[in-house]
């Protein structure tokens, strides 16, 4: 295929980096540009079920998978006042049944593996410090505006650049950002800090109405990565990183187990980080001329699957895959939207879906019997699925 200069992805986040090892693999030089000056992501655990753990084996990180992370047995679900068990979810089968295991692990950890594939293969592959803030297409070709750098053309633009992609809002339309009234808390506990029951093995999720928790163990159990996600009629601010004291979230689980109020106060410093989820419209295409989204910059979804980053992974084995078996660019981003589109929709759709499965008081058994894995979410394989 002939494509003039490099690929360029924006984003050097879980999908904009699975894409360049992607695009690697299929005998590309794609160059990665990153806002940040400095790679890393933040500090939380992050779960890669079989489907995207499939992708990431295709590309070589099998065994970097299996040294840097956690495969639990079982996922217990639990009521969150009364702590009596909803549901225990059986994985000690997940291998077998799907050619992948269903991987727990600290997200800079995979973040710093793919990092360090992606410039094994390629020293010069990933520029920090570079924002784009503007973009245009132009006969034919991607315009990429960079501050303080010169602009870049490229015959493909791969948009990486998360859920706020100012790619997305510049070339398919302004994208309407909506916020849910959910809002997320998320905290890493140190074992030693930990309720003892919190230092078992496996992920426990605890439900009730408009909340729930998930505690699982990331670095060999040495930290106990916990989530909290909880309904609020006041607006939150989006982003990752903002830190509010303890007491606040301690507030929204008052009266819930111990094992979850223990960890609770267990904050590092009594800080926890809290934001506000927002939704933004399923697209109704992922591809524009020389550009494509990939990631939360396609389809950002609310956390109640887990599969944002796992979406992002498949979209980038998937990519890589379109560029190598298409004659020029633009058949393979084709080949791309009509192999991501309708999955995604379908994921996005789902995962809004499961705030109201899950976050309800009183027996669950029946509403929680739709779940990632009655839903075949898990057989998906981006390595093989037709392009
Ligand atoms: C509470 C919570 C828990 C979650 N847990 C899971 C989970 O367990 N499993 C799972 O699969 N998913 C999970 N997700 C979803 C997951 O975090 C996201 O879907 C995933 O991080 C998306 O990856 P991405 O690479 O598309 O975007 P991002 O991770 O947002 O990366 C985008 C990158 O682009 C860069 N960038 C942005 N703008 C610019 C610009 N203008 N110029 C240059 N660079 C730019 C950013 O700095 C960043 O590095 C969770 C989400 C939440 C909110």
């Amino acid at each position: 295929m002939n494509v003039t200069g490099r690929i360029i992805i924006a984003g050097a986040g879980l999908g904009g980096l699975t894409a360049a090892l992607a695009l690697q693999k299929a005998g590309f030089r794609p160059l990665v540009l990153e806002q940040a000056e400095v790679l890393g992501d933040v500090g939380a655990g992050i779960s890669i079920t079989p489907n995207a753990a499939k992708g990431l084996i295709s590309l070589g990180l099998g065994e970097a998978l299996d040294s840097n992370a956690q495969a639990p047995l079982q996922q217990l679900v639990r009521d969150g006042l009364s702590g009596n068990q909803l549901m225990c979810i059986d994985r000690s089968k997940v291998r077998e049944r799907y050619g992948a295991a269903y991987y727990m692990m600290h997200r800079a950890d995979l973040h710093a593996l793919l990092v360090a594939a992606v410039l094994a293969n390629d020293a010069g592959a990933i520029r920090t410090g570079q924002k784009l803030v503007g973009v245009a297409i132009e006969r034919g070709q991607a315009r990429i505006d960079l501050l303080g750098s010169p602009s870049i053309r490229t015959d493909v633009l791969i948009a990486a650049d998360g859920a706020r992609s100012l790619i997305r809002t510049v070339l398919f339309g302004d994208d309407g950002a909506r916020f849910t009234g959910h809002v997320a808390w998320r905290l890493l506990v140190p074992a030693e800090a930990a309720p003892e029951a919190a230092r078992q093995p496996g992920s426990v999720v605890w439900t009730g109405a408009e909340r729930s928790f998930v505690r699982y163990g990331v670095r060999g159990g040495s930290l106990v990565n916990c989530v909290g996600l909880t309904r609020t009629g006041q607006w939150r601010g989006e982003g990752w990183s903002q830190q509010v004291p303890v007491a606040d979230m301690a507030a929204e689980y008052a009266g819930w187990v111990s094992e979850v109020t223990g960890l609770i106060s267990a904050a590092p410093g009594g800080l926890v980080n809290s934001w506000g989820l927002f939704v933004r419209p399923a697209a109704e295409r992922l591809v524009a001329g020389p550009v494509a989204l990939l990631g939360d910059a396609g389809h950002p979804m609310l956390p109640f699957m887990g599969q944002g980053a796992a979406m992002a992974i498949e979209d980038g084995v998937v990519l890589g895959r379109c560029f190598a078996e298409s004659a020029s660019p633009a058949e393979a981003l084709a080949r791309y939207e009509a192999a991501r589109l309708e999955r995604t929709r379908f994921i996005q759709a789902e995962s809004a879906a499961g705030a109201e499965r899950l976050q309800q008081a009183g027996p669950g058994k029946a509403r929680l019997a739709r779940n990632e894995d009655s839903l075949g979410i898990f057989d998906y394989d981006p390595a093989m699925v037709p392009v």
